[in-house]
């Protein structure tokens, strides 16, 4: 360890997303001093404004999984946050839709899934009892799930902001995280950061919650042990997400989703705050993750899955709309992967937390995963 002159923080957390703002909140909540360092020129403009703004109620996880667990924890703290903070949000409601006989059986499926996972509030509606609540749905038979919400994601970034900085905590934009020497630092702050100014600031605790960039991030640590760097480290892959607005009034007032398939959720609907619709997003596997545009060819194959339960969708009215990228830890092949917390146990270097893959529900599951890495850190007396 080379003794440096080099400023000193607890805790830097790399990414001004709403994972590393909860983060960052959290940390600062606990009388951590907190720097959050985000390349860009403002919060949240990666992953964490190109998404769906969807409180997933957690059904579809695998029981005991990250995803599962810190969704449906996730959800109970975002509600109490938002109606705490102010910060807009609507539980809509959501319908998955059996548009066939097979459906209809899956929807038994889908049910002992989310019960597993403890979300107990789906109902089973017969497709009168559905066309009761949507009338321009079209389905052999639905569930409801009460719980399933959108809440205004910039609002809920603000909101940590501010409470972040309340506590102390400090944001430094434009400040591109460039090198990281884990023992490169000081005796008392081992990790040493480098942003590309050649600002230096040497920390106890470090967590890379870069989103897109966090798994190269995490390879590129100097003094990492390369035998752990072989096995543990996952390698990123990206699956875009398109958009495709519609125009005019939106024909529903709930989420409705058709019974998953194997690639994804299905073409589905949500809605914003202001109750404009949108039909996504799909799943294309691509190599670079700033491949944002929409191809407007893409819609095509929108048409007739949509129809399978809104036959009033008529020829022209989906427009292209915006694309978000996720940041997934499995190739296309794979099953698809948990979110990846890293901790000390994994990777033996004391105070450092990576978080990998944090695709979707991670805006959901913001708030719990910041509780659970600040409870990890918490439990290192040393750091
Ligand atoms: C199409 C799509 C739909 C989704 N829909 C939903 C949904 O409805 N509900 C839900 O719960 N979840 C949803 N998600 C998931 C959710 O959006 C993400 O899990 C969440 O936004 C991830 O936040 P983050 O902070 O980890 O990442 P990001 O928002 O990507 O933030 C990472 C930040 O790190 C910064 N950064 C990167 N590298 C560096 C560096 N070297 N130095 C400094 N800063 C750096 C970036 O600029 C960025 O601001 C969706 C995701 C996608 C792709």
């Amino acid at each position: 360890m080379r003794e440096v002159n080099v400023d000193q923080v607890d805790a830097v957390v790399i990414g001004a997303g709403v994972v590393g703002l909860a983060v960052g909140r959290a940390l600062a909540l606990s009388g951590r001093e907190v720097v959050v360092l985000e390349s860009e020129k403002a919060i949240g403009t990666g992953t964490s404004s190109r998404n769906s703004e969807v409180i997933h109620a957690g059904i579809y996880y695998p029981a005991g999984s990250l995803k599962a667990r810190l969704c449906v924890l996730g959800k109970q703290m975002l509600y109490a946050y938002c109606a705490e903070r102010g910060v807009g949000h609507q539980r809509l409601g959501k319908l998955i839709v059996a548009t066939s006989p097979e459906q209809v059986l899956a929807l038994d499926g889908i049910m002992a899934k989310a019960a597993a996972n403890g979300v107990h509030d789906l109902q089973k509606l017969t497709a009168a009892q559905a066309q009761a609540l949507e009338p321009a749905l079209q389905c052999e038979a639905a569930l409801l799930s009460p719980s399933t919400g959108v809440v205004d994601s910039h609002g809920f970034m603000l909101a940590l902001q501010g409470d972040m900085e309340n506590a102390g905590g400090l944001l430094a934009l434009v400040s591109p995280v460039q090198h990281i020497g884990l023992q490169h630092g000081t005796a008392t702050h081992p990790i040493r950061v480098t942003t590309q100014d050649g600002t230096e600031l040497a920390c106890k605790v470090l967590v890379n919650a870069a989103g897109l960039s966090a798994v190269a991030l995490a390879r590129s640590m100097d003094g990492l042990d390369p035998s752990l760097l072989a096995q543990s480290f996952p390698r990123a892959y990206f699956a875009k997400g398109n958009y495709f607005a519609l125009a005019g009034k939106a024909p529903f007032s709930r989420l409705i989703y058709p019974v998953p398939e194997k690639a994804g959720l299905g073409v589905h609907l949500t809605l914003d705050l202001g109750g404009q619709a949108k039909f996504g997003p799909d799943v294309q596997w691509v190599d670079d993750p700033a491949d944002l545009q929409v191809d407007p060819r893409r819609g095509d194959a929108f048409y007739a899955e949509v129809r399978k339960y809104w036959p009033g969708l008529t020829d022209g009215a989906l427009q292209p709309g915006y694309a978000g990228m996720r940041p997934k830890i499995n190739a296309p092949h794979e099953v698809a992967a948990d979110f990846l917390i890293q901790g000390p146990a994994e990777h033996g270097v004391p105070g450092l937390v990576n978080l990998l893959g944090i695709e979707s529900p991670g805006l959901t599951s913001s708030l719990a995963i910041a509780a659970q890495v600040s409870s990890l850190l918490s439990m290192k007396k040393a750091m």
